[in-house]
């Protein structure tokens, strides 16, 4: 049996391995496909559907990013239907989750002639900032519900759980078990995280300072003594026997 597969992607004919999505099989030759969950260190969960592909003969659009490709596959990245999906799915976040610091996600939503006011009525996100410990704050108004750090902190690299999902739904956030403190979960703070949250909901507690205008030794004072704060030792008990 043969391990690789032929398909067209665009009407261009390719050649590739059987097991390769369709998303890995379009990079191959040179085609972009928008992701926004997708991660290429992280497990593929097709959550935000923005990386969606026509395959003929499918009855719903398919996301590219978990479909694997297979033999006479014949598949359009980009059409009409394709684009408007997109653009919807860019305008039900933009009408819920703040993405003022999203440049990536702004230039997409340009790109697909989003429209910020059309679902003007929706009910916004917006939960406070949690701010509980030295190393990052976490600002769920502008989580997108990813799934990526959830990962990262799991199997995807940490093995810590220390975040997962609460709630349901609409309500649905990322939280810690019990919504406990950062420092009372299982997290070691290695802000793997941070480093793939797309959209800056989490963020190193010293740029969040510098961006709130402290000089960096007022930062440095402030979050040395939250962290001397933190490890200080409690006061031991005497043991009555
Ligand atoms: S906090 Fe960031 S990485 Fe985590 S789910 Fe939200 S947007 Fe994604």
């Amino acid at each position: 049996m043969t391990d690789t597969v032929k398909l067209k992607i665009n009407q261009q004919e390719i050649e590739c391995d059987k097991d390769l999505t369709i998303l890995q099989a379009a990079k191959s030759v040179g085609v972009t496909i928008p992701t926004i969950c997708y991660h290429d260190h992280c497990t593929s969960n097709a959550l935000c559907r923005i990386c969606v592909v026509e395959v003929k003969g499918a009855r719903t659009l398919v996301a590219s990013c978990v479909a694997k490709v297979s033999e006479g596959m014949e598949v359009e990245t980009y059409n009409e239907r394709v684009n408007r999906s997109r653009k919807t799915i860019l305008e039900m976040m933009l009408s819920t989750s703040d993405l003022s610091q999203s440049p990536e996600l702004l230039e997409m939503a340009s790109e697909y002639g989003a429209n910020n006011d059309r679902f003007g009525d929706a009910e916004r996100r917006s939960p406070s900032l949690i701010d509980d410990n030295s190393m990052f704050v976490r600002d769920y108004e502008k989580c997108i519900l990813c799934w990526r750090c959830v990962q990262v902190c799991a199997e995807d690299a940490q093995y810590a759980f220390a975040i997962n999902f609460k709630g349901r739904g609409y309500h649905t956030q990322i939280s810690t078990f019990y919504e406990k403190p950062l420092p009372e979960s299982s997290c070691v703070f290695c802000g793997q995280c941070i480093g793939v949250c797309p959209t800056e909901a989490l963020k190193p507690k010293r740029q969040w300072l510098l961006e709130l205008g402290y000089e960096s030794d007022q930062i440095m004072q402030m979050t040395r003594n939250e962290r001397n704060k933190k490890t200080k030792k409690p006061q031991t008990s005497s043991v009555v026997k």
